[in-house]
């Protein structure tokens, strides 16, 4: 259905399937709409689905994560293969079992042990503390992942995936898979043409614990050097303290046969000390097997001409649904409805690196704007405190929703006119995204993904010409991290908005039309794996 006409007005490539079809492994520690915190979770629900629209055979595996809520139904469609594995890891034998569930041709396959049963977040229990035992908790996901292609038998749906696999282990939770297939089973002829990328969705989180953990995790002993990271003097807690820690990351991408990012932008930040977080050397050693592919976007969840959370339909054929969408959010958060205030919308984690700290010293400035503030989020106290005391200072001017609801983020994605997204860093980011698919456009700091996929106004485009109304834009970057420079940004937006409609509706257009969808960055990916296999381990 992908090259129907989805958005009425504008077609996107036709789906080409691969010369060399593979059999490829996802291993990741979230996938929607099972389990999500974050992007992560949105590109291993939809890039294995594209792929298998190209001729590949995908498999997904995730834990099978049960918190006691309604959320657990999600998985009442994935059966027990009653297939059970005994891995090898923290002092003896750990049993986990697998279920599977077929959806758009993908086998999604849910890792099963007591340690993924448990009230909480993904990673952290319900006072929002890190569990103690995650490094546990990923070690088992990544040896079942390592076991699933040989022993998931697949009777009736194409048989075993066999071991002529490419890996794509995603973040540090899945960072041992390349690592043990190198050491534990390429050695004994299992996984020989077998090729493993490791999938850098963010850096920030790289799995690091002591080094006296290293024998927990089931990796041969002369493997150590692969993991150890050594930390430089001045982050030591004290004299006695050597810095050295065991850091999944680095080991995943040491031993990977490619590494690959969710941007260009990002793929090269990474190799700096200011964006690698200390792996930035080891990351530009291996710069000849490390790309970068920005991620897309499903786009049949967010479709602005067919979404079921939304108060209308709308497309660049007919823009009045839009309109709609904006006076039916502002009645829903109990903001004034008016057609001629922007309202400037932010969805995401408030934490340091989304910076929402940005909008909360800017909030002064641009309340003197004439306009609307709308935001979703949760996650540090202090900035959801804040936004409390925001809404109680402008009560006809700003909202700020405390939560995680995909509904609301649909809602607000459409009845904003403006999206805002100051991410210190941002690897690829999604929002800026889903917001330009909705004609929704966006202000972000000129950083990785947002410097890639968002492209700057040009005020001086002439839109009645077709050769340059292609040049016209689809948002505002600005370059400095600072208050002043994001004030700058959404000032010149908000004046486009009011004083140039046509250029706006011009914008729209531009961001509306572009080919976001997933089919075009499998075909990159597809090229990754082709390198891989060519590539010797
Ligand atoms: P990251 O993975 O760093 O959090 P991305 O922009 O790549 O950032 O992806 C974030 C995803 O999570 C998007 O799909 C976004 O809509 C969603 N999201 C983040 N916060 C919320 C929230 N409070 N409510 C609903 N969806 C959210």
């Amino acid at each position: 259905s992908s090259t129907s006409l989805l958005t009425p007005g504008f077609e996107i490539d036709p789906i080409v399937k691969s010369e060399s079809p593979k059999n490829i492994v996802f291993v990741t520690s979230e996938v929607a709409p099972w389990s999500k915190t974050g992007g992560l979770a949105d590109v291993c629900g939809s890039l294995p689905q594209a792929l298998v629209a190209r001729g590949h055979r995908v498999m997904v595996i995730a834990p099978r994560y049960l918190n006691g809520t309604k959320s657990d139904k999600l998985y009442e469609g994935a059966f027990d293969t009653c297939v059970k594995s005994k891995l090898g890891c923290f002092e003896g034998l750990q049993e986990v079992g697998y279920f599977h569930q077929i959806k758009n041709g993908v086998d999604y396959v849910f890792v099963d042990h007591p340690s993924y049963h448990r009230a909480g977040s993904l990673y952290s229990d319900v006072t929002n503390k890190t569990y103690g035992d995650n490094q546990f908790r990923y070690t088992l996901l990544a040896h079942a992942a390592c076991e699933a292609p040989l022993v998931l038998p697949f009777e009736n749906t194409g048989g075993r995936y066999g071991d002529d696999v490419v890996f794509v282990a995603n973040d540090w939770h899945a960072g041992l898979v390349p690592l043990l297939v190198a050491s534990k089973y390429r050695p004994h002829n299992v996984y020989g043409n077998a090729r493993t990328i490791c999938a850098i969705h963010n850096i920030a989180h790289q799995g690091v614990e002591p080094n006296t953990t290293f024998p927990n995790l089931g990796v041969p002993g002369e493997w150590y050097s692969a993991l150890e990271y050594q930390y430089p003097e001045w982050m030591r807690a004290h004299e006695l303290d050597e810095g050295k820690v065991v850091n999944i990351l680095k080991g995943a991408i040491a031993t990977s046969d490619r590494v690959l990012t969710v941007s260009e932008g990002y793929a090269y930040e990474i190799t700096t000390p200011e964006g690698g977080k200390g792996l930035e050397g080891l990351l530009a050693a291996r710069s000849h097997r490390l790309n970068g592919v920005a991620n897309g976007i499903d786009l049949e969840e967010w479709n602005p001409s067919d979404d079921k959370d939304c108060a209308a339909p709308y497309s660049i054929l007919d823009f009045s649904g839009k309109l709609e969408c904006k006076r039916a959010l502002q009645r829903e958060m109990g903001l004034p409805e008016r057609d001629d205030v922007p309202v400037l919308g932010f969805i995401g984690r408030l934490d340091w690196q989304k910076g929402p700290d940005l909008i909360r010293d800017a909030l002064g400035a641009l309340m003197n704007e004439d306009c609307q503030v709308i935001m979703l989020g949760s996650g540090l106290t202090e900035l959801e405190e804040w936004m409390k005391w925001a809404e109680g200072q402008y009560p006809d001017r700003f909202r700020g929703w405390v939560g995680f609801s995909i509904p609301m983020a649909h809602r607000i994605t459409a009845g904003v006119d403006i999206f805002l997204m100051p991410s210190r860093f941002e690897p690829c980011g999604l929002n800026q995204l889903y917001s330009m698919r909705y004609g929704t456009l966006p202000v972000a700091h000129a950083t990785g993904g947002l410097r890639d996929t968002i492209k700057q106004h040009n005020p001086f485009a002439d839109i009645s010409k077709p050769e340059e109304v292609g040049e016209v834009g689809t948002g505002w970057l600005f370059d400095n991290m600072s208050t002043q420079d994001f004030i700058e940004a959404t000032k010149w937006s908000i004046h486009v908005f009011k004083e140039k409609k046509d250029v706006w509706r011009a914008m729209q257009v531009q961001a509306m039309t572009q080919d976001l969808s997933w089919n075009k960055k499998a075909a990159e990916w597809e090229q990754i794996f082709d390198w891989a296999k060519v590539d010797p381990p």
